[in-house]
């Protein structure tokens, strides 16, 4: 990477950084506009645009009251769980024991089962991201979850723009993606597993018919039955089988 690319970078990170800081009683009303982050969506009206501040805005809003933001963790405090997946040391060391001892249980069972398991790897898909990378994540996806909602929310009293559905929206994307700063990934105490069996590769996906094949897999069952001996549990508030939390540090 150029030095000009990591200054902008690193520029753009704390722009975000020092606006996605502000205490929660600082998003107001007429103020709030002023101390977003800068979002983008290519294509969209004026309309769309004002939508998606106002869900952003909702979703940081709900999030404070429930949780406490956590900014970008130090690369000090941070170790590499394997390939360019990371994790806070601990949940870091504990990530590539875990993973070995599901492999080699996988292997053992494999030449008896082998046929009915047909697991192609066990492997991590998500583990650290910065809360700068939550925000673009959040960006990234939104529009997917527009087209995915329009339905619900053109049914809604106010129309697929008003309040009810800003508030529709809000509840949508909280039961899949964190807002920024407010995910066990950017603290670096989650991971999201993979794992490819019977042919199809199961990633986190909310779809339902991912989460159904997740629950049924090896994998799933192995972890519910073995990761808490390595201090990863399950968060049962969330319907997804992929992502394990790491809970012997504190947050
Ligand atoms: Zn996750």
């Amino acid at each position: 990477m150029s030095m000009n690319v990591l200054t902008s970078t690193l520029a753009v990170s704390a722009l975000l950084m020092s606006q996605l800081v502000l205490p929660p009683g600082v998003y107001g009303h007429a103020e709030t506009v002023r101390s977003e982050p800068r979002m983008d969506w290519r294509g969209a009206s004026p309309v769309q645009k004002q939508f998606m501040h106002s869900v952003y805005q909702g979703h940081v809003y709900r999030s404070a009251q429930r949780g406490t933001f956590v900014g970008d963790v130090a690369s000090s405090r941070l170790a590499r769980i394997e390939k360019q997946h990371q994790a806070q040391i601990e949940a870091a060391k504990a990530c590539q024991e875990l993973l070995k001892a599901a492999r080699a249980d996988l292997a053992q069972q494999k030449p008896e089962q082998a046929i009915q398991l047909d697991i192609e790897y066990v492997s991590i898909i998500s583990a650290y991201r910065s809360a700068s990378q939550q925000f673009f994540k959040w960006q990234t996806n939104f529009p997917s979850y527009y087209r995915q909602t329009r339905p619900q929310r053109s049914a809604v009293p106010g129309g697929e723009h008003g309040t009810a559905a800003v508030q529709f929206m809000i509840q949508y994307i909280g039961r899949r993606l964190a807002a920024p700063g407010y995910s066990l990934h950017n603290s670096g105490l989650a991971v999201d597993f993979g794992t490819k069996e019977g042919g199809r590769n199961l990633t986190p996906d909310t779809s339902s018919a991912n989460v159904r094949h997740w629950r049924g897999s090896w994998l799933f069952h192995w972890l519910s039955a073995n990761a808490s001996r390595f201090g990863y549990y399950q968060n049962t508030s969330i319907d997804e089988p992929w992502h394990w939390e790491y809970e012997k540090v504190t947050r």
